[in-house]
């Protein structure tokens, strides 16, 4: 049972409880337009499974890899893998961090 909160934004998306821009699923994340794009391209690679921040992942939890590998899926998707992309995570408040179930941004311009 993948642990979830129902007052989470981000565990409602991943559960289809609340609405959003979906452009990757897997058994693990799910990918999805930022609300509020700082880039031409703004997609959240978010765990399905609720992490609160990057400091919370369990030791031999493989999510972040994983989150990288996806990246690469999304970024192909969008025909900038070779031009190129940025993925980061903000972690806490001083990081930037306001929602605090574990994402990934991936950021790029449009390469068209
Ligand atoms: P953070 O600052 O926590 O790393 O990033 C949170 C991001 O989530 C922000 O870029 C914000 O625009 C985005 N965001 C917040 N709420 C929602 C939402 O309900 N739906 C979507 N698609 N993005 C959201
Ligand atoms: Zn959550």
């Amino acid at each position: 049972m993948i642990e979830s909160s129902y007052d989470c934004i981000f565990c409602r998306i991943v559960n289809k409880q609340a609405l959003a821009d979906i452009v990757y699923e897997d058994d693990l994340v799910v990918g999805f337009w930022d609300q509020n794009p700082a880039r031409p391209i703004h997609i959240l690679i978010v765990p399905r499974e609720h992490i609160a921040t990057l400091n919370d992942i369990p030791k031999d939890n493989y999510i972040l890899s994983h989150i990288g590998q996806v990246a690469r899926i999304i970024a192909e998707k969008f025909k900038v893998d070779q031009s190129g992309y940025r993925v980061f995570v903000n972690v806490n408040k001083g990081g930037g961090q306001v929602i605090f179930h574990l994402h990934a941004h991936l950021v790029a311009n449009k390469n068209d």
